[in-house]
């Protein structure tokens, strides 16, 4: 008990790390700046300090605005923050039976939690730009072929279906419904559910989201037809329920 509360709180301080470090890639990478150097505030420039950068507390201690020019800080920030700290914590709940051995428990947990980290930094940023870098896309394909290959077995047709599904709609619309991204994007997914079977639930949740926002979108006049809605966020948030329900049905059974 004392363990898992232990291994809990590392989580959560792994993922407010990470988070805090995927504000800056969010921010940065789509703009082909380096991810090096310290925070500045986007509306004066200013260079933060250390009490300035401490996930989501600062945010709350100073009110949702700059120290120095009292501008609004984006909700994203905190959003990232609180967002990569559930993905890690999932990632613990999803490996917790491996726990006999240590080792393989934390490379494996680590490892899940890396990929599903990158996933939400991907779905952010093709909200925001309607692209997903490569630099982000490439890394989360290799790396989700490994994990599956390494701690379960690689399915094929999932990759093959994953990526499949939305090679098809690039080439019937030449490029116009999806981008090139969502291909590399849709078999990296497949690659980490690892099964045919859960890849074709993922692109149904994925497409039942999609659907349901879109409607409310031209509901309420926010987007028109004509406006491209990035289709990443959906795939993400799919494969998190997918992947949460699967867990959940998993545990029933036994
Ligand atoms: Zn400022």
């Amino acid at each position: 008990m004392v363990m898992t509360v232990a291994w809990i709180s590392l989580f959560v301080l792994l993922g407010l790390i990470f988070g805090s470090f995927g504000t800056v890639i969010v921010m940065r990478v789509p703009k082909g700046k380096g991810i090096g150097g310290r925070s500045r505030c986007v509306s004066c420039s200013k260079k933060l300090s250390v009490r300035e950068l401490i996930p989501v507390f600062s945010f709350l201690l100073q009110r949702g605005t700059c120290l120095h020019c009292k501008k609004r800080i984006h909700w994203l920030y905190p959003f990232i923050e609180c967002a990569t700290v559930l993905l890690f914590l999932t990632a613990f709940w999803f490996t917790e039976s491996s726990y006999d051995q240590l080792s393989l428990f934390v490379f494996r947990s680590f490892f899940l939690a890396l990929l599903l980290w990158l996933l939400l930094l991907i779905a952010i940023i093709d909200l925001h730009t309607q692209m997903i870098p490569d630099t982000l896309n490439i890394p989360l394909l290799l790396g989700s072929i490994f994990y599956t290959s390494f701690f379960g077995d690689l399915d094929v047709l999932a990759l093959i279906l994953g990526g499949g599904f939305f090679g098809l709609q690039w080439i019937l619309s030449r490029g116009k419904w999806v981008g090139s991204g969502d291909i590399i994007l849709g078999t990296s997914i497949g690659a980490l559910l690892g099964s045919w079977r859960l890849t074709i639930y993922w692109i149904a949740v994925s497409y039942c989201i999609g659907a349901a926002v879109v409607c409310y979108f031209l509901a309420t006049g926010k987007k028109t037809r004509k406006d491209r809605i990035a289709f990443g966020p959906f795939l993400v948030v799919a494969l998190w329920m997918v992947m949460v329900m699967e867990k959940i049905f998993d545990s029933l059974r036994v």
